[in-house]
């Protein structure tokens, strides 16, 4: 794996404000798999560089120019998973770990590019909203399926998209994005949710129907 750039610190403190969960020391690790030490000091230079702030008690979160920063490597990593599936063809469980690494690699010039070639798109093949060049981003669509309650239904809106064998298991259940999917039955106490997937009955653990997302259509 190569090591963990400031722009990755800086995505992933990102993704856990959108998610609603607090950055810290710890859950930065967690997300990104190295040792807390490692993140005390990235979380110290982006400090210095204006790009953070420490919140008292409460762990730190992003300046607007910190927030800038994420939201452009967000724009080039779901650019290029999006131009790899639709040009070479690749699914979407094969797109995210090679976006990772390009991500850091193309020109500005070369993502506008892509962006224009693909059709000016607003989501990448995951569903997430693609940031434009100003990194305006749509608000996040759909609740997780583990927040519906039966006779709930909608179209799935987005799914995590680091996990290739998490969507494997999706397509596995025939469920991709834009699938009609209704919530038939919730066990009490967070058990399987049985779902149906347009013509299909399945069933889905907790953990998976935290990740994904679902627009209403019935509230
Ligand atoms: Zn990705």
């Amino acid at each position: 794996m190569p090591p963990t750039s400031i722009e990755d610190l800086l995505k992933t403190i990102f993704g856990l404000e959108v998610a609603k969960k607090r950055p810290s020391t710890k859950a930065v690790a967690d997300v990104l798999d190295i040792p807390m030490a490692s993140v005390t000091g990235m979380v110290k230079k982006l400090a210095a560089d204006g790009l953070l702030e420490h919140v008292p008690y409460h762990g730190f979160e992003l300046t607007a120019t910190g927030r800038q920063l994420a939201l452009r490597m967000l724009r080039r990593h779901r650019l290029i998973e999006l131009f790899l599936m639709q040009t070479l063809g690749l699914g979407w469980d094969e797109v995210h770990a090679d976006a990772e690494v390009m991500e850091h690699a193309v020109s500005d010039q070369l993502v506008e590019r892509i962006y224009t070639y693909l059709g000016k798109p607003e989501f990448d093949p995951h569903g997430s909203p693609i940031p434009d060049s100003d990194g305006a981003v749509a608000v996040r669509s759909g609740v997780p399926v583990a927040q519906l309650a039966a006779g709930d239904e909608g179209i799935v809106s987005e799914v995590e998209d680091e996990d290739p064998e998490f969507l494997r298991y999706l397509s596995s259940l025939g469920i991709k994005i834009g699938s009609p999917l209704r919530v038939m039955a919730k066990d009490p106490y967070g058990g399987l949710v049985g779902l149906r997937v347009g013509k299909r009955s399945v069933s889905m653990g907790t953990e998976a129907a935290q990740r994904v997302r679902v627009a209403r259509s019935n509230v």
